[in-house]
C-alpha cells in the first residue's frame, strides 16, 4: 500500500471556504507524514471534502471510524506492515458522537494515529453547538438577543480526558506554532507504533466564527498567549507545556476578532476569564 509521493497530496482546487483552518491542518498533517506509508480515515464533516487526495481514504460514519481502523490496523499490523492508520475528524465526531468508541480504542491501545481538526461547532451541518463550543459563544443553536445569550456550559476538556486514558501520546497543537505543531505530528506517528496517539488542532473557522479569513493564525496564537488554548503533551500521563506563555493576555485578545462572542456582557467575558484561569491551573497541576 505505498503512497504516492507526489506533492501536493491534496487536489489545488477543493471547494472549503477562505481561510479554512481544518484546511491547513490536514495539508501539514499530509506533508509531515509523506514518507510513511498511511491510510486516511474520515467521516462526515467538513473535511470529508479533503478526499481529493493522492493517499488511500477510508470513509466511515462519525460512530464507527475508530473500531473501522482498529480493525485494519490490526490486521495491516498481522501483516508485519508498519502502515500509519490516520483517522481525521471533527469535535462534533471526536468530542461528542463518537467519544465513546474513541475512548475504548484508547484504552484498549489500539495503534491509531487520531487527529481532531477542533473548529469549534458542528460547521458543515450550520453551526450548531458542540461540546467544544466556548460558554457565551454564539451558534445556531445557542442563539443570542432576545433568545439567549449564546452557549451556557464550558466546554469539555476531552483531550485531557483523553490523555488521562494513560494512551501513549497526547497533544494539543496550534497552526500558529507550526514547529512544535510538525514536531507532535512525529511524535504520535513514532507514539502509534506502541499504541494509541491523539492530536487536537485548534483550527479556526472563518464562516462560523464569524471573522476575516485572514486573521486565523492570528485567532490561533491569541488562543496559546491567552491560556484559552494552552500546548502541552502527555506521554502515557506524564504531562507537559511545550509552549511556555511569559505573561499571558487577558481572553478578550481571542475573542475580540470573532462576531461570534460580540454580544457578551462585561459579567460573561469576566467569567470566561475566570474559567480559562481555572482551566490552566489545573492543567498546571497534570504537569
Ligand atoms: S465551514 Fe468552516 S471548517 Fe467547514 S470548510 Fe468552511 S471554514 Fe472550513
Amino acid at each position: 500500500m505505498e503512497n504516492e509521493k507526489k506533492a501536493p497530496m491534496i487536489s489545488p482546487g477543493l471547494p472549503m471556504c477562505a481561510g479554512c483552518g481544518m484546511e491547513l491542518v490536514i495539508r501539514v498533517l499530509y506533508e509531515e507524514l509523506k514518507d510513511d506509508d498511511f491510510i486516511s480515515f474520515g467521516g462526515p464533516g467538513c473535511a470529508l471534502l479533503t478526499t481529493k487526495v493522492s493517499v488511500p481514504c477510508y470513509g466511515t460514519l462519525f460512530t464507527n471510524m475508530a473500531p473501522s481502523a482498529s480493525g485494519v490496523s490490526r490486521e495491516l499490523r498481522r501483516q508485519g506492515k508498519d502502515t500509519v492508520c490516520l483517522c481525521i475528524g471533527g469535535d462534533g465526531m471526536f468530542s461528542d458522537i463518537a467519544f465513546g468508541n474513541l475512548s475504548a480504542a484508547a484504552e484498549r491501545g489500539e495503534h491509531l494515529l487520531v487527529v481532531c481538526y477542533d473548529n469549534e461547532a458542528y460547521m458543515n451541518t450550520g453551526i450548531q453547538r458542540s461540546s467544544r463550543t466556548p460558554e457565551g459563544a454564539w451558534t445556531n443553536t445557542t442563539p443570542t438577543g432576545p433568545k439567549g445569550f449564546g452557549k451556557k456550559q464550558q466546554q469539555k476538556p476531552f483531550s485531557l480526558l483523553l490523555a488521562e486514558h494513560n494512551v501513549a501520546y497526547t497533544a494539543t497543537c496550534s497552526p500558529a506554532h507550526m514547529q512544535d505543531f510538525r514536531k507532535k505530528i512525529r511524535a504520535a506517528r513514532e507514539a502509534a507504533r506502541e499504541g494509541f496517539a491523539f492530536l487536537h488542532v485548534l483550527a479556526p473557522c472563518p464562516t462560523g466564527w464569524k471573522s476575516k479569513p485572514e486573521l486565523i493564525i492570528r485567532q490561533c496564537r491569541d488562543a496559546v498567549n491567552t491560556n484559552y488554548f494552552p500546548l502541552w503533551e502527555a506521554r502515557y500521563g506524564q504531562f507537559r507545556i511545550t509552549v511556555k506563555v511569559k505573561d499571558p493576555k487577558p481572553v478578550t485578545e481571542f475573542l475580540q476578532t470573532q462576531k461570534r462572542f460580540s454580544h457578551l456582557t462585561e459579567d460573561q467575558v469576566r467569567q470566561l476569564q475566570e474559567d480559562v484561569d481555572a482551566n490552566f491551573e489545573h492543567l498546571l497541576k497534570l504537569c
